[in-house]
């Protein structure tokens, strides 16, 4: 169960984590349109740092512009509120949870005049999959799910219904004894994991999948700029199933994830079975980079 902190933001105002509530004929409860962040703050030697928060509250309000969603609030307004939250529950480390939404008031599937609303919630989260996934890796499953097409919904919006099909595929793996999925588009490439971008390594080239049909991911693109300045080769490219499972390192990166090494596909081991040299450089580069030990990074981090 989720840890619990002392004060949710909601539309301006900070409540009691318990009074957060919604009314039950809230439009996005139904139907799933609202959009949503997810965002680290981690521990530093000079205090909490946020993790790429301008790019963060971006992409926000890029979701809204693609779903038509206005909220009262500008990008500068969100940005201040989520270091107040930290600071109101005073966290060192925590995960934040933006959320938009359309309110009480239409019932129909057209929202016009749908109130819209904006929720920050921040909470102490450790690894997402487990602090074994990153030293150890992780089993991953194909999934038997598609991921979304371009043009059933848009995928570079971080839309609260389109988390469906990441349940369901999650709940497969986790259901067949695998830690996550791995999700094919419908062209049957590659696409992304349940709520992370997918990495490969083969003969010394990171090949991630191009941005058709995933999430630009925040350390997708942290990951690859990091490598870049390493001067590991970088690929953006389609790649099929065999590929990672022939892959001599892989990796799946998200901010709940952050760098997890795979260790199995479907069965097959990957590579020796254990963190490889490229995966070990990133992981260790991005997690002091986070921490604030890298100087070079230091743009990428918002002190509280
Ligand atoms: N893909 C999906 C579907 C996601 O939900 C996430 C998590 N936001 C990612 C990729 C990784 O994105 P980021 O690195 O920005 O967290």
């Amino acid at each position: 169960m989720i840890k619990e902190s002392k004060k949710i933001w909601m539309n301006g105002k900070f409540v009691d984590w318990h009074q957060a509530n919604v009314h039950i004929l809230t439009h996005t409860l139904h139907y799933g349109l609202g959009v949503f962040e997810g965002i680290r703050c981690y521990k530093t030697q000079k205090g909490s740092a946020v993790f790429r928060l301008k790019e963060h509250v971006n992409r926000l309000f890029n979701s809204c512009h693609i779903m038509q969603i206005t909220p009262e609030f500008q990008p500068d307004k969100i940005s201040r509120a989520i270091i107040e939250s930290i600071k109101i529950n005073r966290l060192d480390e925590c995960y934040i949870r933006p959320l938009v939404y359309l309110g009480y008031g239409v019932m129909g599937i057209y929202p016009k005049d749908s109130p819209v609303k904006v929720a920050i919630a921040v909470w102490p989260w450790g690894a997402y999959l487990g602090e074994e996934g990153i030293k150890n890796g992780i089993r991953l499953k194909i999934s038997s799910f598609t991921r979304h097409h371009v043009n059933v919904s848009m995928t570079k919006s971080k839309t609260c219904g389109d988390y469906v099909n990441s349940i369901l595929a999650k709940r497969e793996a986790v259901f067949c004894g695998y830690d996550e999925a791995l999700l094919l588009d419908t062209a049957g490439y590659v696409a992304e994991g349940s709520g992370q971008n997918i990495f490969i390594v083969r003969n010394g080239v990171l090949k991630t999948t191009p941005l058709t049909s995933v999430l630009e991911g925040i350390t997708r693109n942290s990951v690859i700029a990091m490598a870049q300045r390493e001067k590991i080769p970088v690929k953006e490219v389609n790649f099929s199933r065999d590929e990672v499972y022939i892959a001599d390192e892989v990796f799946l990166t998200g901010t709940a994830a952050e760098i997890t090494h795979v260790r199995e596909v479907d069965g097959r081991i990957i590579g020796k079975g254990k963190p490889g040299p490229v995966t070990k450089k990133l992981q260790d580069l991005f997690f002091n980079i986070v921490k604030g030990r890298n100087k070079s990074y230091k743009s990428w981090l918002t002190y509280i």
